[in-house]
């Protein structure tokens, strides 16, 4: 079954998490017949990087499995980048901005990669020359701008604020992450430029926690993940063999995403997904919750967009309430609002 992307309607942008998780080894690997790794520097200007200088679609791509090395397609936006004067040529290949593969997981060597496998993150750019990097370099699936500092978190930090988001100047900017756990691995879809930024290394520090709430049998009743963000929290639960689990978020991106990777995880979860609301039908944010879907098989799963305070006196009981909020967002409220309904509420 395809799966249709959210963002660009494509069904080549969301591979069911089974079939990524047995080809994701591969994916980036480079074949017996690749060149060897080039010999520049992220750090080298543009103007010394040798044959680099002059690299367009053909240059240092395998014959064989046609993939390119990483460097090699950054410096190819480089060169673009310089084409239209948006950098100099004293610019390095670290100046191009962030690339995200778009099957984000810790790889122990530089990508080698193929066509659509690349999202940009990039300071100084316009829409005219991303459409260019676009229609140029297959391996470049979006750009997107980013906005404001790095360290601004994108989404929303409570629900009276308005939504920080990055702009997608040109493709598509849905890609995935592999998130690990003692339970088993999921492949997590999400729209890059509306979602919070995580790097990849290895297992992350709020996926140890729900192990140790697992371990200390806290991990089996009702659990709710109240800010859920692209579902990861609530669906580990589900692998780790919850009961019941809550999904809600306020920002709607969330909410289609976390939709979205029920879809795509269906069969390492074991769920089979009912959509109860057309997403497309409600606000960016939230306040009364309202249940956008819901899931059933392996566990009882529903997904609320919702104002996490208010939620509490929509669902009866849970054993678990996680509150995964930006850091420095108060959540004394929030922990509040929870203590009559939850038994254990955890802020991650
Ligand atoms: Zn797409
Ligand atoms: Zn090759």
């Amino acid at each position: 079954m395809t799966i249709i992307c959210p963002r660009c309607g494509g069904g080549d942008c969301v591979i069911p998490a089974d079939l990524v998780l047995d080809s994701v080894y591969q994916m980036y690997v480079a074949c017996p017949s690749c060149a060897a790794d080039p010999t520049f520097g992220k750090q080298t200007p543009f103007s010394k990087l040798g044959n680099a200088s002059g690299v367009d679609d053909a240059t240092m791509r395998c014959p064989r499995c046609g993939k390119r090395h990483l460097d090699v397609v950054v410096a190819h936006v480089l060169n673009i980048l310089i084409r239209e004067g948006l950098r100099d040529t004293q610019a390095t290949l670290f100046d191009v901005g962030t690339p995200m593969i778009t099957i984000g997981y810790q790889i122990p060597f530089p990508p080698r990669l193929s066509k659509d496998t690349l999202v940009l993150i990039m300071d100084a750019i316009d829409k005219k020359t991303a459409e260019m990097i676009i229609s140029e370099v297959p391996e470049v699936k979006g750009v997107i701008k980013r906005k404001g500092s790095r360290e601004r978190p994108i989404g929303i930090l409570d629900t009276g604020s308005s939504p920080h988001t990055y702009d997608l100047l040109a493709g598509c900017d849905l890609r995935g992450d592999i998130v690990s756990s003692a339970f088993g691995e999921l492949c997590i879809y999400k729209t890059q430029s509306d979602t919070h930024i995580e790097y990849s290394r290895g297992k992350s520090d709020k996926v140890q926690v729900l192990e140790s709430l697992y371990y200390q049998r806290k991990l089996g009743g009702c659990v709710v993940d109240g800010c859920c963000g692209a579902g990861t929290l609530g669906l580990i639960s589900v692998l780790a063999g919850a009961q019941e689990v809550i999904l809600n978020d306020a920002f709607l991106p969330a909410v289609k995403n976390t939709i979205l990777n029920i879809q795509a995880n269906a069969s390492v979860l074991g769920l089979e997904l009912e959509v109860q609301v057309n997403p497309s039908e409600l606000p960016t944010v939230a306040s009364t919750p309202m249940l956008v879907a819901t899931a059933h098989g392996s566990c009882n799963v529903s997904v609320y967009h919702g104002d996490l305070t208010r939620l509490a006196a929509a669902i009866d009981h849970c054993d678990l309430c996680l509150i995964d909020a930006f850091i420095n967002v108060p959540t004394a409220d929030l922990v509040e609002a929870w203590k009559a309904t939850a038994q254990t509420v955890i802020t991650i």
